[in-house]
């Protein structure tokens, strides 16, 4: 017999390609080093209630493993609806925030549609648009890394964006969009049919909102999530709040089921421990400011910020090199130092005070 032996193929296989669009495109990563003090990512630095685990775990214990789960998570979106004073309509609920801004785009960008940033600013509005096929254009922010409106108005007239996204604070530089600045973007947006959406994953820890702008007749969708206020990242939970029109087009382009039983016991239940997750807020707040602070006596550049997470850049340094003597110090904080516009940038994630004091006594041995 001749040909290929027995389980080869005869002809050489031809491995399916990527879209074209994709192929350059990079996946987004933090590295994750085994230390002793992490501070990169932006977590709770504290697990939840003892009281959550233990009553999550009794529910558990009920689910009927058997059925598919409440296709559209009534009861959780009820309770956030609650939690702010909203109707269960304007509520969409997914796995992390990401998700949601997944759906968001699949909704309303895609092939043929623009997305606004204005960078520095959240890699993963950039990264989700292209990967849903949307074209993406950019705007700069000015060097206190604030929104520059005539830059903003520029941007929205020209392009006329299907979908602008701001980040308040915005992740990495913590910077707060005032209410006023979310405002005369929805102007310019709803003028021709554009959406303004704004990602408050970090929305706890500031001063000020855009969820109060949200009703059926604005283009506005807010975005928060369980991942970091509510101690729960490992959950995967994050919901937007909208006009009820816009979580209906979200339901019509999500997958059936997505999200599992678990995750909506917990996300529901965790709204009952309200007075903890603002307790712990406050503590972060407070030890924000404690950080900030004790940065002011070393030599490094500090924005303000309305976050769980500061950006610094040391000065006249490397910030590689400073980042890796951390390091070497078992203190991992987010290195930004090659990110564009981010040039030697460090990004600490506010946690423990005994973090933040190993985070401060490292910081000051390789500065100083
Ligand atoms: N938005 C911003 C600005 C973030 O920093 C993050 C987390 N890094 C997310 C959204 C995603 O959060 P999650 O998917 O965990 O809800």
């Amino acid at each position: 017999m001749s040909g290929a032996p027995r389980g080869e193929r005869a002809t050489e296989a031809v491995r399916p390609r990527v879209r074209d669009d994709l192929a350059l495109m990079e996946g987004y990563h933090s590295p994750q080093v085994s230390v002793e003090v992490r501070l990169n990512t932006n977590e709770s630095p504290v697990p939840p209630p003892v009281a959550f685990t233990e009553q999550l775990a009794a529910a558990i214990a009920g689910v009927d493993w058997h059925r598919y789960p409440d296709r559209s998570a009534k009861a959780l979106r009820a309770k956030i609806a609650v939690h702010y004073g909203v109707r269960s309509e304007q509520v969409f609920v997914a796995n992390g925030s990401n998700e949601v801004l997944q759906c968001l785009l699949l909704a309303y960008g895609g092939p043929g549609r623009t997305a606004a940033v204005f960078e520095p600013t959240y890699a993963l509005h950039s990264h989700i648009a292209r990967v849903c096929g949307t074209r993406v254009v950019e705007g700069e922010r000015t060097e206190t890394f604030d929104l520059d409106p005539a830059v903003v108005r520029a941007l929205i007239e020209r392009e006329r964006p299907e979908v602008v996204f701001l980040c308040s604070p915005n992740n990495p530089t913590g910077v707060v969009d005032p209410p006023e600045t979310v405002r005369q973007v929805l102007d310019l947006a709803s003028s021709y049919g554009g959406l303004v959406i704004v990602d408050e994953a970090y929305g706890q820890f500031a001063p000020s909102s855009a969820v109060s702008l949200v009703d059926d007749d604005t283009p506005l969708v807010v975005s928060r999530t369980f991942s970091k206020t509510w101690s729960l990242a490992a959950l995967r939970l994050g919901y937007c709040i909208a006009p009820s029109w816009l979580v209906a087009d979200l339901d019509s382009v999500v997958l059936p089921y997505h999200l599992d039983a678990v995750k909506q016991l917990a996300g529901a239940l965790a709204l009952d421990f309200r007075a903890e997750m603002d307790e712990r807020v406050a503590f972060l707040v407070e030890e924000r400011g404690r950080l900030v602070a004790a940065m002011a006596d070393l030599p490094v550049t500090v924005w303000p910020s309305g976050a769980n997470f500061v950006l610094f850049r040391p000065d006249g340094r490397d910030g590689d090199d400073v980042w890796r003597q951390l390091v070497d110090r078992s203190v991992l904080v987010r290195n930004c130092a090659s990110w564009p516009r981010l040039d030697g940038c460090l990004r600490v994630t506010i946690g423990t005070r005994e973090e933040d004091d190993r985070f401060l006594a490292a910081l000051r041995e390789v500065l100083t």
